[in-house]
This record gives C-alpha cells, structure tokens and sequence, in this order.
C-alpha cells in the first residue's frame, strides 16, 4: 500500500499534475460499509466527505470544493457529470468498483480526467455467489428455509438435479469467469466457455456461442456489459438455448433482455433464473423500499416467478473483497494525489 509518508518522499514520476495532500474526496453512494472500509484501511491523509445519493447531473455540485470523486456501481458518470466536476476543478474519479459501463470514457479523456477503478477486488466472491445462485435454485433452499421455519417437513416440490456432469456455459472467462470455472470443475461439471479473448487455463473448453447456448443446462454471464454484449441475452439467443436452462447472471443488468426473459419464463424455455444485477437496478438495489410502493412493473413480474431468485448486487459483497475496494481505492486516489500512475487507470 502506498502511504502519504512514501508520497512526501517520492519525487513525482508521472505527467499529471499532482494535487498534493490532504486531498479531500467526495464519495457518493457511500453507505456504512463504505465508511468503515475507508476508516480502516485507506489512507489517513485522505479526506473522504460521504452523500448517501447516488451521483447525477444535480447533485454533482456536492463535491465543490474536493479534489476527486469516489464512485460506485450505479452512480452516473455521463457527459453531464463529467464536464460540471471539470467546470469545479476536480480531475479525478475513483471508482470503487470493477465495471465502468456508467462512465464516458471519451468524454472523461477529452476534458482531461482521470479515471481509476478496481480491477479485481475479489473475483473468487461473485464467484462463489454465482455458485450459491446454482445451488439454491437447483435445490430450492430458499423454499427450504421457509418450509421448516414453518414446521413444514416435506420435501416434495423441491426436487433438485446432480450438478455432477451437468454442462455449464460460461460466457467470458476473465476473473471471475475463471474463478467460477475453477469451483464447477470441482463439482465434476462439463464445461464449455466463450469468450472474445481465451485464456490458456481454460483452452479445451471454448466453443462457439451457438454451440455453448445449444448444449449448456446452465449458463452463467461473466462477461462486461458494453455495446456488443448488450442483451446479449434476447429472443434469438434464447430460442438456441435447450429448454429448461438455468441461465444467471452476476455480471451487469443490461446483458439481459428482460422482458424476453419473463416470455423465456412464460413459455418455460427458461427453468430457472438468478439474477444478482438488473438492467434498471440504478432506482431499486441498495435501498430498503419495504415501505414504499415500486413502480417498476417489470421487476415486480419477475418476483412472482417461483423458479427465479434474485439478489440485490451482492455477489462482490465479502469481508475479503470490501478491504481490498478500500486498500486499493485509497492507493489509486493516493497515486492521483502525488501525480503518479496506479496501473488502474480507465483514463490517464
Ligand atoms: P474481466 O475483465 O476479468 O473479464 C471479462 C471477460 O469478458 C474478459 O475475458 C473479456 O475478454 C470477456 N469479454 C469481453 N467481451 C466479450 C464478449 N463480447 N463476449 C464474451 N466475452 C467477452 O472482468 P471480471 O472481473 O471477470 O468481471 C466480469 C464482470 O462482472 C464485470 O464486467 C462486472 O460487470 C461484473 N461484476 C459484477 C460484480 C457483482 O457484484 N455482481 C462484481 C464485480 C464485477
């Protein structure tokens, strides 16, 4: 980890201008857990101010005064944003997270800001969170529970499959693609794997995308959301898939189509969903709504599905994995301060 003592001492070896120290950043979306991940181990010479809202084009001005921003998964970081943080100073954005489908890249280098994130806090989390989605779909343990909380002992209805031989489709097979491959192979799985770069570990297993969507029993999405991976998932690819799939996804919400899904639902060409992102989960995740009204029809039809599960954008969220957004946030932004490269640049 670099310190402010190592930052004082180090000549500044980078072509940004350094802002120096204390440096006082803005965190939005900033809950609790965020709090106490930076109190103890980011940086003591860093000055985080934290605002429970998410960041928009109307309450960007919160941050006047600041020399950088801290982000999150839903916090928007458009053109907008990007040219009124510019219009205060600040020039720098770090994110706390992997995924930047939220921020304009193009716009963010054109007005000179830069942008770090984390690039792999804890691919074993969301991986071992996609399996746990698997498992309890599969073996209905979210029935379970409540059945015997409810001195309800019996079992029909609740008939699960071996995952023992069972083929899974993994489409991208970065981080945690490779991590949740690693667990499956554990679990005697057949798997088959796509993606646009392959990686060695996983060689005998690449097929193509039609290939992968006509063989797998479950499918598993690993791949970043971008403007070839948009819904990926539709009615095309889903008409390819066997019926009855398990399809999940870990990754971002607009990888999936989901009005298709709840037709795939429908017409039970889909026989279990898992969803721990959703496309419009910007307006419901994080928050606890149990006393308001959601008036997001499509969400709520998802809910009344039996075979689909979905969790709130927890699948990153482990001890293991929030020390280290906190360590190395605190090393990105303490690399911005002092001008130097953080090698997690999105921007430079
Ligand atoms: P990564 O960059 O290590 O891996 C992504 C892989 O996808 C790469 O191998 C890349 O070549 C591949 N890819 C790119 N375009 C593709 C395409 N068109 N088709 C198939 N593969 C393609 O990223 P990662 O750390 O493994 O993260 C994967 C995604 O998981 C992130 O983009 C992020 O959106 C999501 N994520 C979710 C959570 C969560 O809490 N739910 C946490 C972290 C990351």
């Amino acid at each position: 980890m670099i310190t402010s003592a190592d930052l004082h001492l180090s000549e500044n070896n980078g072509s940004q201008a350094s802002v120096g120290l204390p440096m006082k950043v803005a965190v939005f979306s900033a809950k609790k857990y965020d709090q106490d991940g930076f109190t103890q181990w980011a940086d003591p010479s860093l000055q985080f101010s934290y605002f429970d809202s998410r960041l928009n084009a109307l309450n960007v001005k919160l941050a006047q005064g600041c020399h950088a921003i801290c982000a999150f998964v839903n916090d928007d970081l458009s053109a907008d944003v990007l040219q009124q943080m510019s219009a205060m100073g600040i020039e720098m954005v770090a994110l706390r997270c992997a995924g930047f489908n939220n921020v304009d890249l193009d716009t963010a280098k054109a007005l000179g800001i830069r942008i770090a994130r984390v690039p792999a806090y804890s691919p074993e989390a969301v991986a071992e969170h996609t399996v746990a989605m698997m498992l309890t779909l599969n073996r209905k343990l979210h029935k379970a529970f409540n059945r015997v909380r409810d001195d309800n002992f019996a079992i029909d209805g609740l008939l699960g499959f071996n995952m023992h031989g069972k083929t899974v489709g993994l489409i991208g097979t970065g981080r945690i693609g490779l991590a949740t491959a690693r667990i499956l192979k554990g679990f005697g799985c057949k798997l088959l794997c796509y993606d646009v770069e392959p990686t060695d570990e996983l060689a005998d297993s690449y097929v193509s995308l039609n290939e992968l969507y006509a063989q797998s029993d479950i499918i598993s999405l690993h791949c970043p959301l971008n403007p070839a991976t948009k819904h990926l998932i539709n009615s095309d690819s889903l008409a390819k898939m066997r019926d009855g799939v398990m399809l999940i996804n870990t990754s971002r919400g607009g990888l999936v189509n989901t009005k298709t899904v709840i037709q795939g639902l429908k017409s039970r060409k889909i026989g279990y969903l898992g969803l721990d992102v959703y496309e419009q989960e910007a307006d419901i995740f994080f928050e606890n709504l149990s006393e308001q009204v959601i008036d997001d029809d499509v969400f709520k039809r998802l809910l009344t599905f039996p075979n689909v599960l979905i969790t709130s954008h927890q699948a990153f969220f482990t001890k293991e994995a929030l020390a280290q957004i906190s360590t190395i946030t605190s090393e990105n932004l303490m690399a911005f301060a002092g001008g130097n490269a953080t090698g997690n640049e999105l921007v430079k």
